[in-house]
């Protein structure tokens, strides 16, 4: 073991997401088995800079496997974009003697890690977001509980759209990517569904609810992504039912799941895939590894730097800055646009599919 690792600090930050709380277990025990104390830092960032800890012995973290939502709680918090709070969240780790850091969340917790590994805080990611929204890692944690949440209710909908010969178009979450409309759509055998990523071709969509109209199809369902917005910037849903109703003459409802779907016990994926990065993000550290983000990918855990990570999400999402690729080699430019590419064919294949099987 590393002498420079008596204790380490965990964190959950951003939204929060089913999976967090095994995450937090997987890293607790893994500590503590090799030696290491644990302390939880309580309302991530914000919680860092007010000097808000508790120890964590395996007795802390028993039974909190199933629980959805975070045992430490979470938070956003400007101050710790400034330079006063990052000095200030330094000045904490030292006084408690913290000497690394594994900090659950989405990219812009990664970004905060980043700060403070430059400022001599190790510090390990660990993918917590229901959008699966980080383009290094096949999944993220709380993806799974989440899209079973949405499947879950669909369903419901399903059952009374049936019964009434309704349309119910279905809002989910994912403001800046469509993988939980994508995969539902698939899962809850929707008509149609619309994500930022791909143009929507609304025609086409009127004109199959009306041809499936004609067939005597009932009940039928389109997902919708949050990240959707109509020519006035306003949520694309509600718009497209009253659309929808108008030109099929088919009665249609609107549904917003919202915040429905991020809570609830966890699936077996996340409480897998969450102990499993977990324990990684540990023995990282011991191996005296840091600024890296935990992903999956083609299966395996593996370890992917923090930088790369958020530039290949920026490339993914084209949304890269003056620079931003300056200090990567060609190599690596070139294994960030083969990973953009692989999810970019992945998504078109799946909302082709959804096209194809609505019928
Ligand atoms: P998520 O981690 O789910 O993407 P946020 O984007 O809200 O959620 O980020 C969570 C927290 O991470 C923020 O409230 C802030 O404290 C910290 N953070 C975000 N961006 C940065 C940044 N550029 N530099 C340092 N810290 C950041």
């Amino acid at each position: 073991m590393s002498k420079k690792f008596r204790k380490i600090g965990i964190l959950t930050s951003g939204g929060d997401a089913q999976g967090m709380n095994a995450a937090i277990r997987a890293v607790t025990r893994k500590a503590i088995d090799c030696g290491i104390e644990v302390v939880g830092i309580i309302g991530g960032y914000s919680g860092l800079i007010k000097d808000n800890t508790i120890p964590l012995t395996s007795r802390s973290v028993s039974n909190i496997i199933t629980h959805g939502g975070t045992m430490l709680y979470s938070d956003r918090c400007l101050e710790f974009k400034t330079e006063e709070g990052m000095q200030r969240a330094i000045e904490v780790c030292k006084k408690n003697e913290i000497d690394a850091i594994v900090a659950i969340g989405g990219d812009g917790t990664f970004r905060g890690a980043t700060d403070l590994t430059w400022r001599g805080i190790p510090t390990i990611g660990v993918p917590g977001t229901i959008d699966n929204d980080i383009t290094a890692t096949d999944y993220s944690i709380g993806f799974d509980t989440a899209m079973n949440a949405v499947v879950d209710c669909v369903d419901r909908l399903r059952d009374t759209c049936e019964s009434h010969a309704r349309c119910n178009v279905v809002e989910v979450m994912g403001r800046h990517c469509g993988e939980i409309a994508l995969e539902t759509a698939i899962a809850c055998g929707a008509v149609a569904c619309a994500i930022a990523e791909v143009p929507f071709d609304e025609e086409a969509c009127i004109n199959k609810i009306n041809e499936l109209k004609a067939d005597g199809k009932r009940g039928m369902i389109v997902i919708v992504s949050e990240g959707v917005f109509d020519a006035d910037g306003k949520p694309y849903g509600e718009g497209l039912r009253k659309r929808i109703e108008e030109r099929t003459g088919v009665e249609s409802k609107f549904a917003r799941l919202a915040h429905l779907v991020r809570g609830g016990s966890p699936t077996l994926r996340d409480r897998s895939t969450a102990s499993k990065m977990g324990a990684k993000a540990v023995e990282l550290l011991l191996e005296g590894k840091s600024n890296v983000v935990i992903c999956e990918v083609d299966g395996s855990i593996v370890p992917i730097d923090i930088s790369f990570a958020l530039i290949a999400d920026r490339l993914y999402k084209n949304t890269l800055k003056e620079g931003d690729l300056d200090k990567f080699t060609e190599e690596q430019v070139n294994e960030m646009k083969l990973i953009a590419e692989k999810r970019r064919k992945e998504v078109a294949e799946r909302y082709d599919l959804i096209n194809q099987i609505a019928n």
